[in-house]
């Protein structure tokens, strides 16, 4: 079992205590999973740079607290969905490399339509 798998199954008993999985259908999940993202961004929004390190340091578990929120989403909804995250992670990676060929886009910030 990986730590993924561990901190899914974590997710679930969390959820399953609580009888939430009647709330959990493919729409509500996603929004949840797209709030929770919000709240992350939020902590950068108005900022600059210098801002950022600031804020970074004097609330830098609460970003921490909102990314993890993104992470109970999607491995809620990989489960919901029957997903198997790690497989589909390594193989999107496989289409991102093929996608971004080092050659074309080291150093590069450009969208793959345009290389
Ligand atoms: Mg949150």
């Amino acid at each position: 079992m990986t730590d993924l798998d561990k901190l899914q199954e974590l997710i679930i008993e969390f959820r399953d205590e609580r009888d939430w999985k009647q709330f959990h259908n493919p729409k509500d999940s996603a929004i949840s999973l797209i709030l929770e993202a919000a709240e992350f961004l939020e902590h950068f929004q108005w900022k600059n740079e210098e801002e950022i390190k600031q804020h970074l340091r004097e609330r830098g578990e609460d970003v921490a607290d909102e990314l993890a929120d993104v992470l109970y989403w999607v491995l809620l909804i990989a489960y919901d969905l029957n997903i198997d995250l790690e497989n589909a992670a390594e193989s999107k990676m496989v289409k991102n490399r093929l996608k971004y060929p080092v050659e074309k886009t080291k150093g590069k910030h450009t969208k793959y339509t345009e290389l």
